[in-house]
């Protein structure tokens, strides 16, 4: 037997009971005629002690060259202690030892084991297991285990069936590149890894399961941005003859449920905002709504004076910063400044103070007098003492660079609380979306939503208009899900598909399973998925999802542990039929 208790279990109530623990060494302290040991594992730290007087010799010599992270096992006596530790739960009692068995040695860990270490992110993603030690790594993976349980028991109680789909699979366009593995068995092809399981669990239902979930990966191979992972874990859900309410009620449901049992929140119904609301109100689809600071438009009270710039903006746009009109003049060059930034891309920033006295004062003050700011003020609902942050242009590149600035006040404000939860459902998304770059459109979504009823006619004429039966729902500023009404009919696919850009030749290679299935009594369907990593690490308030995955990848896609990805030799190249052709 290893242990008769854990490093977290022994308090005054184990006195004088004789006990077996094991665990790591987390520290030594030899004082001569003392050894003192905090033996740590999974559940906690209890301390241990040897006496130069009670205990045997070889016992202690043994303890002297115990180093941290040594893995050991000891017999000893519970001994309530004379100064107590009221800082760990263990810290009334501490254990004589009179066996001491060591396990494992250990190098000494290259960065300490600590709940504040010094080891920086590398090192840290390098030994990946000894950073798993530490409390925060470790709490964080239990606190996702949790939030995974409580997913698991809520739907399983509402009548969801988790459903295992394949992760071999075909290409499914989820608006990203698919991660591919060649088929030895089949020369030349490759399967593709799900960027998510979305055909499979349209044909679950199909297939009659009438409620399905999975937690499940998913792999994208998309341009790393920060804090994002190529393989990462949704939530996955679907269910048959249902509408967009009959979705929503039901992970409104789930996600109360969540911010109940783990945080204690309490939270009523979730507020709706249509797309177009969103984008007008906060210049982003995702809006954080914690806080206010919600866009003004200044066309009608702006324009049409002698400001040029203003003139011939698309949108004339701003916000009122709370307490701000007190900003030095080297803090507002600042703003300015960090609007203009390449990643912003503003090409400057027009603002107004808003005096405590009533008065205005504005970088345009030649243009603008103080009924005129006042207009401006109404339009931002700013207060005195507040300052007007001004920008114009395109309206919607302008949106995204007020809603950059909006965000970023907000963290410099402090308004961001990571304690206050405050979801919404963002609804009525387009359809498409037009790529500027290639100038076609595509699913803003996927393939598979269907448009809300009665827009089919507009697909032709103003195809970027059509809305869809899509909906995300929001969290603190972050899509932590979204999902749509789908298409289960194989006519609308398949004039989905032709909007899309497939011939109809393509759009049966790709996705002729699906259509067919469409022929078989395809009942109405709908689902959505969330991204658990990124809903753990708000509930967990923190920011990175990294932080709650056991084995993240690094900012460039690599596993730094066991260095993946990797060549691999000759022989499995050829064998996959491969050949690289690498300019060395
Ligand atoms: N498959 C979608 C996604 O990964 C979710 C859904 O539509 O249910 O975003």
């Amino acid at each position: 037997m290893y242990r008769s208790h854990t490093c977290g279990d022994l308090r005054v109530a184990h006195n004088n009971q004789e006990v077996t623990l094991s665990g790591w060494v987390q520290g030594v302290r030899d004082k001569g005629f003392m050894i003192y040991i905090d033996l740590r594992d999974r559940y906690g730290i209890t301390q241990l002690y040897f006496d130069e007087e009670s205990t045997p010799k070889d016992i202690i010599e043994k303890a002297q060259k115990l180093g941290r992270e040594f893995v050991i096992q000891v017999k000893g006596t519970v001994v309530e202690r004379s100064s107590k530790n009221p800082k760990i739960p263990t810290g009334d009692i501490e254990v004589l030892v009179s066996e001491l068995n060591i396990l494992n040695n250990a190098m000494v860990p290259p960065f300490t084991i600590e709940d504040k270490t010094d080891g920086g992110e590398d090192i840290r993603m390098k030994y990946r297991y000894l950073d798993i030690r530490r409390n925060p790594v470790k709490n964080n993976l239990i606190f996702r285990h949790k939030v995974a349980m409580e997913v698991r028991k809520f739907l399983s109680d509402e009548g969801f069936i988790e459903v295992e789909t394949p992760y071999l699979i075909k290409s499914t366009p989820e608006g990203a590149r698919d991660f591919v593995v060649p088929s030895r068995m089949n020369e030349g092809q490759f399967y593709a890894l799900p960027q998510s399981p979305q055909t499979f669990k349209q044909l679950l239902m199909v297939g009659g399961m009438d409620k399905y979930f999975q937690i499940v990966k998913c792999f994208r191979d998309e341009d790393l941005r920060a804090d994002r992972q190529p393989e990462f874990t949704q939530i996955d859900c679907e269910m048959a003859f249902v509408d967009q309410e009959d979705i929503l009620n039901v992970f409104e449901h789930l996600t109360k449920h969540l911010l109940k049992e783990i945080k204690g929140v309490t939270i009523d119904n979730f507020p709706r905002m249509t797309y177009d609301d969103a984008m007008r109100k906060y210049g982003n689809d995702k809006p954080d709504i914690r806080f206010g600071m919600e866009f003004g438009e200044l066309n009608e009270v702006a324009q049409h004076k002698e400001f040029g710039v203003f003139n011939d903006a698309e949108l004339v746009v701003g916000i009122a910063v709370p307490s701000a009109a007190s900003y030095t003049r080297k803090e507002l060059d600042a703003l300015v400044n960090w609007v203009k930034r390449p990643q912003v891309g503003a090409k400057g920033m027009v603002y107004a103070k808003y005096n405590e006295d009533g008065t205005f004062k504005s970088t345009v003050d030649k243009f603008y007098d103080q009924d005129d700011l006042a207009n401006w003020a109404k339009a931002t609902g700013a207060k005195p003492g507040d300052l007007i942050c001004v920008l114009s242009g395109d309206a919607n590149k302008t949106r995204a660079q007020l809603s950059a600035l909006r965000m970023d006040l907000a963290e410099r404000l402090e308004l961001r609380n990571p304690n206050e939860f405050a979801p919404l459902w963002v609804i009525d998304f387009p359809l498409l979306e037009l790529d500027e770059e290639t100038g076609h459109y595509h699913a803003m979504h996927h393939p598979f939503t269907s448009p809300k009823p009665g827009q089919l006619e507009l697909l032709d004429s103003d195809p970027g208009a059509v809305k869809a039966n899509a909906y995300d729902l929001v969290l603190n500023g972050n899509e932590i899900g979204g999902g749509s009404i789908r298409i289960h009919n194989k006519d609308m696919q398949a004039t989905m598909f032709k909007h899309l850009g497939f011939t109809p030749e393509e759009a049966k290679a790709q996705f002729g399973f699906l259509m067919d299935a469409f022929q078989y009594g395809a009942p109405p369907h709908g689902g959505l998925a969330f991204g658990l990593d990124r809903l753990v690490s708000i509930l967990g308030g923190q920011e990175t999802i990294r932080d709650f995955i056991a084995f993240p990848k690094n900012n460039s896609g690599r596993d730094v542990m066991i260095d993946a990805p990797a060549f691999i030799d000759d022989d499995q190249l050829k064998e996959l039929s491969l050949k690289l052709d690498l300019k060395k």
